[in-house]
């Protein structure tokens, strides 16, 4: 169990396993040359770098030449949707229910010249593809569909989205941030030109996290400087973090079957458990859910109250997403499956990790028909 709270936040952040710790600690403290020095410090740096980029390229299914490290999932969201934008502008088209990172970075391309089109969800939060295919044309020049939701885990169809951006000569990006390391994607299989993905939602660091780019895609810079990365993301390589992303894959990739199928147990005993009270509903589909992820709604109960509630009881869980935590306005995810505005204010998002113990769940359980009754409206 997590050190001080039982913790249901996993979608939010992860903890750093301590072998991937291990790994990252002498890069800070003996191994701390620069990859692009000559000199012996700076190869140790490079070759730690190569490692880890192979261990990624592993993980997608690609050459360790299609990944691109960055400081995170927000910023490979930017740099694919952004640096793939034509001169002169052009249009995205995404969902309803995509991470902030996207949908703000959508406001960017209008802000440049573009347009955007968002293409509504069904009441499990799967998009709806045939609006996806009649919103297609020539002057659309991405389609960016998440591979899994952040808030209702819902695991999109995204061969499909690729399949129908391809067929209209238009490139297509996945979100798979909360997907990766959870759900099957193979980048090649999948058609899929970009992806993103993050270091601290897989058991990783914070602040890392890397882009496939396929070999032949059109993306130019967003960030000029010395030119590391393949000049795709200047800066100086933040090597620990690297080296951090690198094993946490490995390690997650290597345990994906048996891991899935620990949480997959673990979060419909905690569907079961909690649909059996009173005034309780789930958010999200019955299947093609994320293992890790189960989200409620409860009648007459205000969900930031519930919360602090269940905290006060030693509980780590959230509402929506860790961005909007604290906010008092309903969820644009919750709002988009068709929720009331004070449905979407009475959600609880427990998501869990392959770490979860059963006393935890027994501690969430426990707590939770108390939390319910301090935190009615
Ligand atoms: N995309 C999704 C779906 C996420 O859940 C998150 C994190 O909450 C991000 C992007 C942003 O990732 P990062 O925190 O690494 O910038």
């Amino acid at each position: 169990m997590s050190p001080g709270m039982a913790y249901f936040d996993n979608a939010a952040t992860t903890m750093t396993l301590p072998e991937v710790a291990e790994e990252m600690r002498p890069y800070f403290t003996e191994m701390y040359g620069n990859p692009s020095s000559l000199h012996e410090m700076g190869a140790e740096a490079a070759a730690a770098v190569r490692t880890a980029r192979k261990r990624m390229a592993d993980a997608f299914g690609c050459y360790p030449s299609e990944v691109y490290f960055t400081a995170g999932g927000t910023e490979a969201d930017n740099m694919a949707i952004l640096g793939t934008l034509p001169d002169g502008g052009g249009r995205i088209v995404t969902s309803a229910i995509e991470h902030s990172a996207v949908l703000e970075t959508c406001g960017e391309v209008r802000r440049r010249g573009g347009s955007s089109t968002v293409i509504p969800v069904d009441g499990e939060g799967f998009i709806d593809l045939s609006a996806l295919d009649s919103a297609m044309g020539d002057d659309v020049y991405l389609v960016s569909v998440m591979a899994a939701n952040n808030v209702i885990g819902t695991i999109e169809d995204i061969r499909e989205c690729a399949r129908i951006a391809h067929e209209h000569g238009a490139l297509f990006h996945t979100d798979a941030v909360q997907g990766f390391t959870k759900m099957d994607i193979d980048v090649r299989r999948d058609g899929i030109d970009m992806l993103s993905v993050s270091g601290h939602k897989i058991h990783g660091p914070k602040g890392i996290g890397a882009l496939y780019v396929r070999t032949g895609t059109p993306i130019r810079p967003i960030v000029f400087g010395g030119g590391q990365e393949g000049g795709l993301r200047s800066s100086t390589e933040n090597v620990p973090g690297i080296v951090g992303i690198g094993k946490a894959a490995e390690i997650a990739m290597s345990n994906m079957g048996r891991d899935m199928r620990r949480m997959t147990e673990v979060r419909d005993r905690i569907i079961d458990s909690v649909l059996d009270l009173p005034g309780a509903g789930l958010n999200g589909p019955g299947s093609h859910r994320l293992c890790n992820n189960a989200h409620f709604r409860f009648d007459g109960v205000r969900g930031n109250s519930l919360v602090l509630a269940l905290s006060r009881k030693g509980v780590a869980a959230s509402t929506a997403s860790a961005c909007s935590a604290g906010d008092t306005e309903p969820s644009h995810v919750l709002s988009a499956i068709g929720l009331s505005p004070a449905e979407s204010l009475s959600a609880l998002r427990v998501t869990i990790s392959h770490m979860t113990t059963d006393r935890e769940v027994d501690l969430l359980l426990d707590a939770l028909p108390g939390a319910l009754r301090e935190s009615r409206v």
